[in-house]
């Protein structure tokens, strides 16, 4: 499985999945399209090679530039339980970030139980389950092959005390679906 990091400003972006159909897994802060399409052809993989975007969570160092990205051509996928998050993440943006509100008609609806079957269709083994504990909305992309994409997720023992349960059964869920090495956002590859 091809898995190309495309991040940058300190978050990891993932390109995954075959060079024809790649997956994006989360995008940036308003504004950092540039990067964005500058770190794609570093890598040599075009913007209009993804169908889809999957965001771990909608904070703006991972949905920010969801709007834009559907205006080139991509299809947001919202998993399960993840849209009453969409609107709120506006309340993080300023004017002069240029924010372009998601909106919410328009994308496509993905139930945990139907994630295989999607990612199916491009080429990849895996599934999305819901991993909450950074935030209610985060969810993680897990391959057959063991990579598991945990956006925010907080390392075992680092979460803050209200949170440590539901990060704990994340990570739970996590070992249960197979995954064993951990793509953080914010942080180094790591084995569990
Ligand atoms: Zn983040």
């Amino acid at each position: 499985m091809n898995i190309v990091n495309v991040g940058y400003k300190s978050t990891n972006y993932f390109a995954v999945g075959s060079t024809g159909t790649p997956l994006l897994v989360d995008c940036g802060w308003p504004g950092t399209m540039p990067l964005l399409l500058a770190n794609l052809k570093r890598v040599d993989i075009p913007l209009s090679a993804f169908q889809y975007l999957l965001v771990t969570h909608f904070h703006p160092d991972h949905a920010g530039l969801a709007q834009e990205l559907k205006q080139a051509g991509l299809t947001l996928l919202v998993c399960e339980g993840q849209e009453p998050f969409i609107p709120q993440l506006k309340q993080w943006m300023k004017p002069e970030m240029h924010f372009h509100d998601i909106t919410l008609r328009d994308n496509r609806a993905l139930p945990f139980a139907e994630s295989r079957a999607l990612l199916k269709a491009i080429g990849i083994d895996g599934q999305v389950i819901a991993t909450p504990g950074h935030s209610d909305d985060s969810v993680s992309l897990i391959l057959d092959s063991g990579e598991a994409f945990v956006g925010d997720l907080a390392s075992p023992g680092a979460a803050p005390d209200e949170h440590a349960a539901a990060v704990a059964a994340s990570w739970e869920a996590i070992r249960t679906a197979g995954g064993r090495t951990i793509y953080h956002a914010h942080a180094p590859l790591r084995h569990i």
